[in-house]
């Protein structure tokens, strides 16, 4: 008997699915969220929008009035921007559109598991540059595999999930200038590291940037995501992407969060960014723990204890981090987002407990 699974493509079979453990507790920590939930005034505005209006017509074939918002928001032009059912969505879109058997795809390791994932599915070849010995990106490296490989898509992640290190836009502008094919750079983080590449869009019409509501804009729950490059550019990928695949609920509360971003959002970006260089220096002073600095709103720590344990330790105690072992280079990290602070002093108590107790 034949087995249906022949008809997978090998390189689907070989895949490891990407996967989260099941695993809960009442201190979320392993996901990178915003620790607070959307504000009440961004709840409320947008229930009172989607109350009037009808729920039976589909939604904006083009949600234009969000791509303005945006654009504004980003300090892009509107032709050139595409919102998506979350930027997971929109990254798959660039990839279907420009990756087929035997493609070359560029990525810098460790980092977000997905490019390797989508690329790998669409026939592509994913070629990687380790990050340098401190986890930060190696210019010079990358600058060689681009010549090397020519690649027909480079994807950087700044920060970078999960280490928070962050591309220098001179070294940026290097690469876009080495490379013919693509520069892909994914913002996730961007709202915590005060320094975008949106500026080198107007030069450099083969960069395409990636950004989400699921962490700074607290709404990872309604899937909105955007992509910011060339209106040419943006056409093309916009056709990989399925109609009317940003809902009218997710599409009005993106424009809100917008709307109010600044007097509702930034001051809990602040606020985390504040949490996340107290708990770099707090960690710091723990005994068996180093953490690596970040620009995003999560750090790796390296342990001297291993990952699994400390993460079933943080369990036990009602935290949830994510043990991040298994990613290259990172066989001795576990990973935190940061929380709200009374999250933070729970996390630093219990890795006190667990770290004095294990050298005790
Ligand atoms: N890019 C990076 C680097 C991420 O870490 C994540 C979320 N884990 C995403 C994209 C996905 O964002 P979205 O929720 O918008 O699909």
């Amino acid at each position: 008997m034949t087995n249906p699974l022949d008809k997978i493509k090998p390189r689907v079979r070989e895949l490891r699915a990407y996967t989260l453990s099941p695993d809960r507790a009442s201190v979320k920590l392993n996901q990178n969220e915003n620790p607070w939930d959307a504000p009440e005034a961004i709840k409320g505005e947008t229930l009172r929008r989607m109350a009037s209006r009808s729920w039976s017509r589909y939604p904006d074939f083009v949600p234009l009035s969000l791509h303005e918002k945006l654009a504004a928001f980003a300090g892009w032009r509107a032709d050139g921007v595409v919102a998506g059912n979350g930027s997971n969505e929109l990254i798959q879109a660039m990839l279907m559109v420009t990756v087929s058997e035997g493609s070359r795809v560029l990525i810098s390791e460790p980092t977000f598991a997905l490019y390797r994932q989508v690329a790998t599915v669409l026939g592509g070849e994913v070629l990687s540059v380790p990050l340098d010995d401190d986890l930060e990106f190696d210019p010079i490296a990358l600058r060689k595999a681009v010549e090397q490989v020519e690649p027909d898509v480079l994807i950087l992640c700044s920060p970078n999930n999960p280490t928070g290190c962050r591309i220098e836009t001179r070294d940026l502008e290097t690469l876009l200038d080495a490379t013919r094919g693509f520069v892909v750079v994914d913002e996730a983080y961007v709202e915590f590291s005060g320094q975008s590449v949106v500026p080198l869009l107007e030069r450099h019409r083969n960069l395409a940037v990636f950004r989400t509501f699921s962490k700074a804009l607290g709404l990872a729950a309604l899937r909105v995501g955007y992509l910011l490059a060339s209106p040419e550019l943006a056409c093309e990928v916009s056709k990989a992407v399925l109609p009317y695949n940003l809902n009218a609920f997710s599409q009005t509360a993106a424009e809100v969060a917008v709307e109010l971003y600044e007097s509702e959002l930034k001051p809990t970006v602040l606020r985390i960014v504040e949490e996340r260089e107290r708990l770099y220096e707090e960690l710091r002073r723990v005994r068996g723990l180093a953490p690596v600095a970040s620009h995003a709103n999560f750090m790796v720590i390296r342990s001297d204890m291993e990952p699994g344990r400390v993460f079933r330790e943080l369990l036990a105690r009602d935290i949830l981090v994510r043990d991040v072992s298994g990613y290259p280079m990172l066989k001795d990290y576990f990973r935190v987002s940061v929380g709200t602070p009374e999250e933070n002093d729970k996390l630093i108590a219990a890795l006190e407990e667990i770290f004095v107790k294990e050298l005790a």
